[in-house]
């Protein structure tokens, strides 16, 4: 059996070496290593691919969201509501840019922003909503668009983990994740759905003033060269990382399939224990499963980790502890009755091995090594 790997990047590279070997090798014998012409060629396939008009890359997933934000125009003291079991990059671009994070809770199916919670928060100073499509399905956007449309909010989607994921509305239209608010962000962090070879990122939006306005953000402010009008950053995808993603793009909703087929095997093979509740997929979007994350019930979580680990099956916990009681992010303004969901997933979830190269006979070894531990 091969070594089992959290996130396999080796074996899926080497199917498209010759392709990724020749693209980088041209981008360094013509070094326009930045801003080169396969930038915008990335560009523009990715704004092909996920039906949007604009496409601005830039540095990491990171960046993304805060200038999401700047283009926005939020101002400090602006709250801005989101998810309080997510990757710390959400809430800490907020407090960055010196806005009010809020955070919520969310629904212990989905692991996704608790629409209710998301109600009760919403005061005169709220100015955006950030759903974050977590492990790779999409929040209840639906929800989320009604509540920001009864309170004039921007919603900003954080896609770092759901690219590629389909999100269809009740009347039966679909979008790409990270298409449906005012603007969507992304990340292709190497072990991300679609990942590059180092850092980058990217933001989505269809509105073409606020597009303009990001292309500058992430330009120093520059719209014209040298003249600049107003506070930016300096945040690019370069030519080589744009060359990885335009040979991984076509690949990517069969990477998104194999994901899927190995989340099925392990369903399958979990579906006859009721200490393990496998992740629950919703009406309305497809599952992209960035992570395959299970809740074990009177199951000691972390000595099965340390189990797992033992036997050299890679698994990993997202995440350990709520924003909420993260030191940098604690306030008394949070009241633990209101993150009962996140308090109880921090202690009970679990994500095992999930990328495109899994083989049935590794994930065999996986859920016996999984479930003797639980049944004995
Ligand atoms: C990875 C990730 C980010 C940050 O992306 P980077 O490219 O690492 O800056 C933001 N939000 C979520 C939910 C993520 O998973």
């Amino acid at each position: 059996m091969k070594p089992i790997e959290m996130v396999d990047l080796k074996s899926q590279y080497k199917k498209i070496k010759s392709e990724i070997d020749t693209s980088i090798q041209n981008v360094i014998d013509n070094t326009a290593f930045i801003n080169g012409p396969q930038v915008k060629e990335f560009q523009k396939e990715l704004e092909d691919y996920l039906n949007v008009k604009h496409v601005i890359p830039c540095g990491n997933g990171t960046d993304a969201l805060q200038i999401a934000m700047m283009g926005l125009g939020l101002q400090p003291g602006d709250e801005v509501i989101t998810a309080d079991f997510t990757f710390a990059a959400t809430v800490e671009v907020i407090a960055l840019l010196k806005l009010t994070p809020v955070l919520v809770d969310v629904e212990a199916d989905t692991f996704n922003i608790d629409i209710e919670a998301l109600k009760k928060a919403i005061t005169p100073k709220t100015k955006a909503i950030v759903p974050v499509h977590l492990f790779g399905q999409c929040a209840n956007m639906e929800a989320v668009l009604e509540v920001a449309k009864d309170h004039n909010l921007y919603v900003i989607e954080d896609t770092a983990q759901a690219i590629g994921a389909d999100y269809t509305f009740s009347d039966g239209t679909t979008k790409k994740a990270g298409t449906i608010g005012n603007v969507g962000t992304t990340s292709f962090f190497p072990s991300k759905n679609l990942g590059c070879y180092g850092d980058g990122g990217a933001i989505f939006t269809n509105d073409d003033e606020l597009a303009h306005k990001l292309r500058g953000i992430v330009n120093h402010g520059m719209y014209r060269r040298y003249y600049h009008d107003e506070v930016g950053v300096n945040s690019r995808l370069d030519s080589i990382q744009a060359v990885v993603l335009s040979a991984k793009l076509p690949h990517l909703d069969s990477y998104c399939n194999a994901r899927r087929k190995a989340a099925e095997y392990y369903n399958k093979a979990f579906s006859n224990t009721d200490k393990i509740i496998t992740p629950s997929t919703s009406a309305f979007s497809t599952h992209v499963f960035h992570q395959y994350t299970l809740r074990l019930i009177d199951v000691d979580r972390d000595a099965l980790h340390k189990h797992l680990i033992d036997n050299n099956i890679p698994c990993a916990i997202y995440y350990p502890v709520p924003l909420h009681s993260q030191k940098a992010y604690a306030d008394e303004r949070y009241n633990e009755a209101d993150f009962i969901v996140t308090n109880q997933l921090v202690e009970s979830v679990i994500s095992l091995p999930m990328h495109t190269e899994l083989e049935e006979e590794q994930q065999d070894f996986i859920t016996k090594t999984v479930l003797d531990f639980i049944n004995k």
